[in-house]
Formats: C-alpha cells, sequence, structure tokens
C-alpha cells in the first residue's frame, strides 16, 4: 500500500532541526561521522522530491574545540566570539559531506528582528525558495554574533518552528539524542513513559518537559513543547527522534520510524488526517465486517467495537493502526482508541457494553472519523 495515496503531496517542505549533543562530542569538537550519517539522509529525502532546510547548532562546540578552551564559554561576548570561530568551522563540515551527494549547501544567519520585520521576513523567505527551487540544502543557525540578549531567539528548537513556519513547511523533524518525548525526563525519571502522538500541549505536557536538556544543549524538552506548540497551531506536523540512528530520515519518511508525532491542530484536521496516513506505521490492524467498512466508506462515520471482526498486532492506545476489509485488503488507517488487548475483549460487542466490559469509561469510538484516513483503491 502506497502511504502516498492518503493525500500527502510528494514534494513535501520538511525542516530538519539538528540538535548540538548529537554533532559534537563536548569540547573535542564536531562528530564528523554523525554529520555525514544526517547529510545522507538529508540528499535521500531530496532525491524522494522532497525540498529541505536545515536548523543546525554546533558551533559553539566547534569553536570551543578549535580554541582548545577546557570549559564551554559562559559569558555572553565569549560565546559570540566562539560561535563566530565555530560557524566557518561547521559549515565547512556540512559543505564538504553535502558534497559526496552532490549537493550544495547555502549558510542562512538569522535573528529574531528577521522574522518580525515584514520586509526582511519576505527576503528570507524568497532566498529560501529561490535556493530549495536551484535543489540547495539551506542550513540555517541563529546569528549569534549580533544578536544581544534581548533579541536572541536563544535556542534552535524555536528557530527551527519559525523557519518551518516561514517555508511553510509540512513537517518540522527535530533530532535529538532522545527518541522522543516521555511523560518525565528518562534520564532522571526510569518510569519515564515514551509518547508515541501528541495531539494538544497540556499543561500537564509542558509539565512533564523539564527545563533543563544536556549540559551543552541549550534548550532541553521544553522549546521542543513549545516549538510543537508554534507548528501544530500553524497546521505543521512535527517529530522529534533520535539522529543518532542513521537511518532516521528515511524511517520517518517511510513511516515505520520510533519518535514522537505532534500532530497539527484540530482547526487542521485535513492536514492531521494526512499526516496519520502519511508519517504513522501502522503498528497492528483490524478485520473488520461489510456493514462497517460502508459505515466509513461511504457515510464517512467512525469505526465501532461492534464492526471489529479480529485484531492483530500489539498496540498501545493512540497508536496508529491499519483497517482491513473482510478479505483483508488495508482501506484505512486511523489512530485506535484502544490498546490491541483491550480491542480483543471488546471486538463485536456493542458500544454501550464497552464500559462494563472494560471496567472504565472511554469513548465508544475504537477509530473515531476525525482520526482516519481512508486510502482509496
Ligand atoms: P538538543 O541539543 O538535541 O536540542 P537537549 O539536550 O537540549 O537536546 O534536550 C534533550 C534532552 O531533554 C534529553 O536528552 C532529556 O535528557 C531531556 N528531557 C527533559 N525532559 C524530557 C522529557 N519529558 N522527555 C524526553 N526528554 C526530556
Amino acid at each position: 500500500m502506497n502511504v502516498i495515496a492518503a493525500g500527502v503531496r510528494r514534494n513535501a517542505r520538511i525542516v530538519v532541526k539538528i540538535g548540538t549533543n548529537l554533532i559534537t562530542d563536548r569540547l573535542a569538537g564536531l562528530n564528523l561521522e554523525r554529520i555525514n550519517s544526517l547529510a545522507r539522509g538529508v540528499s535521500l529525502l531530496r532525491t524522494s522530491g522532497h525540498g529541505v532546510v536545515v536548523v543546525s547548532s554546533g558551533a559553539i562546540g566547534a569553536g570551543a574545540a578549535a580554541r582548545r578552551l577546557k570549559e564551554r564559554p559562559r559569558s555572553m561576548a565569549e560565546k559570540q566570539a566562539t560561535a563566530a570561530i565555530g560557524q566557518p568551522i561547521l559549515m565547512e563540515a556540512y559543505e564538504a559531506a553535502f558534497r559526496r551527494h552532490a549537493l550544495t549547501v547555502a549558510q542562512i544567519l538569522l535573528t529574531r528582528e528577521d522574522f518580525a520585520i515584514r520586509g526582511r521576513y519576505l527576503n528570507a523567505r524568497n532566498t529560501i525558495a529561490v535556493l530549495l527551487e536551484n535543489g540547495v540544502v539551506p542550513v540555517i543557525n541563529e546569528n549569534d554574533t549580533v544578536a544581544v540578549e534581548e533579541i536572541r531567539l536563544g535556542d534552535n528548537d524555536t528557530l527551527s518552528a519559525m523557519v518551518a513556519n516561514l517555508i511553510g513547511a509540512d513537517l518540522l523533524i527535530i533530532l535529538s539524542d532522545i527518541d522522543g518525548f516521555y511523560t518525565d525526563d528518562p534520564s532522571r525519571n526510569p518510569r519515564a513513559e515514551f509518547v508515541p502522538v501528541v495531539e494538544a500541549i497540556t499543561p500537564k505536557i509542558e509539565r512533564q518537559a523539564r527545563k533543563t536538556g544536556g549540559e551543552s544543549g541549550t534548550g532541553g524538552m521544553a522549546t521542543k513543547i513549545q516549538a510543537a506548540k508554534r507548528c501544530m497551531s500553524a497546521g505543521i506536523a512535527m517529530i522529534i527522534a533520535n539522529g543518532g540512528n542513521p537511518r532516521i530520515l528515511q524511517e520517518i519518511v517511510s513511516g515505520g520510524y520510533r519518535g514522537t508525532l505532534f500532530l497539527p491542530s484540530a482547526a487542521r484536521l485535513s492536514v492531521k488526517k494526512k499526516w496519520i496516513g502519511f508519517v504513522s506505521h501502522p503498528r497492528g490492524s483490524v478485520r473488520i465486517d461489510a456493514g462497517a467498512e460502508a459505515a466509513l466508506t461511504l457515510h464517512r462515520k467512525s469505526l465501532l467495537p461492534s464492526g471489529v471482526l479480529e485484531v492483530s498486532g500489539e498496540f498501545a492506545e493512540k497508536d496508529t493502526i491499519a483497517v482491513l476489509d473482510t478479505a483483508g485488503n488495508e482501506i484505512a488507517r486511523g489512530l485506535c482508541r484502544f490498546s490491541s488487548a483491550d480491542l480483543a475483549k471488546i471486538r463485536g460487542k456493542k458500544t454501550g457494553d464497552v464500559e462494563k466490559i472494560l471496567g472504565r469509561r472511554s469513548g465508544g469510538e475504537v477509530i473515531h472519523k476525525d482520526y482516519l484516513v481512508l486510502l482509496g483503491r
């Protein structure tokens, strides 16, 4: 089944944000092997027709190594000087890595004012558009040298979300040293649980994203959640995934990836649906009867437990699953409201009995129509 059939335009615009910890080895400088594998991933996205913009941190790390500093610079002036030394070293590494894939890179340095002043905003947008049209990979960073404290964006998570808005991106991929968003910082709390899909940024989620990240990273999870908020309200999907996996970009685009997907807000439902079909890899499936198939395909209704004949695979609540007709053909995909274990208990049952069987309150639908994408045959 070609998931592109679910309606995502083939030539998507994708912003890839690369975190500090991913490409710098503390004070030892840039991790060239990592930069090479990321460049390879980006080049594969390009050859499959997507326009890609990179937002990369790492200038201070590269500069600190060049200056043989014993610790990361602390004062603003020291940081800016170190970034000024590191930025060309960073670009040199990207230039060399992308050249192996016959791709040209372009450096763009932005400040908050470039987004606030309309003339500059339009100019930045036009420049990036021309670069993308010409098959160039823009590599963006904050212009640290001129950005005094008051006008600093301060972290590249925010910058990448603003760039995604600027270019009208379909997807922002934040690559970090962690595979997604957890209910707490897993490096401090071993009981933190992985969250595969986030539909809305609630105060609880904001609390779960602690401020601190790694010691050299600037944002941690808090700025990533704010970036998600910005993207979701603009109809842009966002994924946090681990850039340590050299195949992560291909896996995201083909659908079988580990990462946290932040869905565009309800006001952009069609966009959200598109992304369920495009970026979510089904973790399991349900086979449904002919009546349910007609309800879904002809009447655009939600899938109810009574129409489910069989449950396959192991999945959790809110995982994406495939919906199969009686013959086993995939006809739709959607976010399932029940885990596979619960669904096995309520399959074929009346909606009114679900609460009694599971012993807890729950919405009646297995897949709500707003979270269901028909694939069409
Ligand atoms: P980057 O340099 O890639 O932007 P950071 O180090 O700034 O990355 O942020 C990622 C770190 O945030 C993780 O390694 C983790 O320790 C921390 N973190 C804090 N809260 C959470 C959470 N709820 N889920 C996942 N990671 C979290």
